[in-house]
């Protein structure tokens, strides 16, 4: 007899349906010998991982409503940083398609915008071409890249990754980021 059969049996209650309730409740019940009761609030399963959508104003020129799906969360996912979901996907033949990742910034009704996808995107609005504080965020993109990536390659003991050696500079992003009106 395997260990698994000789476990006696429990009634396990697993609070909340995200990506950890359900795995722990599918490796519970189908891997053990144990009664699972999986409780959730929202009116839908899944937690984070949801989709909304977004009814798109309707202007003179698109009178018909438009509605976009939205992912809320969980939208990162890549075969080198998700090797675990990866696995569980394919042992449960789900499903998953290819996507394109881009990030937009959207501040004060449109005044200042930009995306990440091209240098294209990045001066959607020509004027930030001249915009001292935009070019001022992209030197810290690159320097934070460059930095992190520094110090990844040094030894953990080394003093360089001690977070409070990490220059002091001020951080033109966050002041962009923290702005009152943001929505990335
Ligand atoms: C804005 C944002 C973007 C993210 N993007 C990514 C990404 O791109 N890639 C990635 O890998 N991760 C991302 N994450 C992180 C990822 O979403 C979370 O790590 C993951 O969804 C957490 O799963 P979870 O099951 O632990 O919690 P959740 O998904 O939060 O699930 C918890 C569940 O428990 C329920 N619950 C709580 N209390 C109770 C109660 N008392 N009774 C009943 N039910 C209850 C909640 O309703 C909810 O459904 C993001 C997170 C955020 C906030």
């Amino acid at each position: 007899m395997s260990s698994i059969q000789n476990q006696k049996s429990k009634r396990i209650a697993i609070i909340g349906s995200g990506i950890s309730g359900l795995g722990s409740a599918w490796l519970l019940s189908e891997h053990s010998p144990h009664d699972v009761v999986l409780y959730e609030q929202n009116d839908y399963i899944g937690g984070h991982t949801h989709t909304v959508d977004y009814i798109v104003p309707t202007t003179k020129s698109s009178a018909n409503p438009k509605s976009i799906p939205v992912d809320t969360g969980f939208i990162v996912f890549n075969p080198l940083t998700y090797p675990n979901l990866l696995r569980f996907f394919k042992y449960k033949n789900i499903e998953y398609m290819k996507s394109e990742m881009s990030f937009s910034f959207s501040r004060n009704n449109g005044e200042f915008e930009w995306s990440g996808k091209n240098p294209f995107s990045v001066f959607a609005q020509p004027k930030n071409l001249l915009n001292i504080d935009m070019w001022k965020m992209l030197y810290d993109i690159f320097r934070f890249n460059f930095h992190a990536t520094e110090l990844l390659n040094f030894p953990d003991d080394h003093p360089e990754k001690q977070l409070s050696d990490l220059p002091q500079e001020p951080v033109c992003w966050s002041e962009l980021a923290r702005s009152e009106n943001a929505e990335g």
